[in-house]
């Protein structure tokens, strides 16, 4: 997870979910909007364990993406510098997708 920034005094990793269902900066009591909160496509909030709301990235998202950069490895040239991209791009998209499962996102089902 990768927990957001407090719109009222930018720590990081401070906003908590509150009992009342809103949203309150540990650090300064900022209670932040959660319709003003915003995200880019493809991430998904979340709130861990403790409470604290971040983000992860759609793990649907994360295995096209390393299913693409395998198609790029097998496509590159030995030892070229678009083999060594391609294995940067699937283990970044590897990182992705471990996060999204271990907020607790489900493995998405294989499209056919
Ligand atoms: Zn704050």
């Amino acid at each position: 997870m990768i927990a957001i920034p407090c719109p009222g005094c930018t720590s990081v990793g401070s906003i908590r979910a509150t009992p009342d269902m809103q949203f309150r900066c540990l650090e300064c009591r900022h209670e932040p909007i959660a319709a003003n909160l915003q995200l880019d496509q493809g991430e998904i909030w979340v709130v861990d364990a403790s409470g604290i709301l971040g983000f992860v990235f759609d793990p649907a998202e994360s295995v096209r993406e390393m299913s693409a950069a395998l198609g790029e490895y097998l496509g590159a040239d030995a030892d070229s510098m678009g083999e060594l991209e391609a294995l940067r791009n699937f283990l970044d998209a590897t990182y992705r997708l471990q996060g999204a499962l271990k907020a607790g996102l489900p493995y998405p089902i294989a499209e056919t």
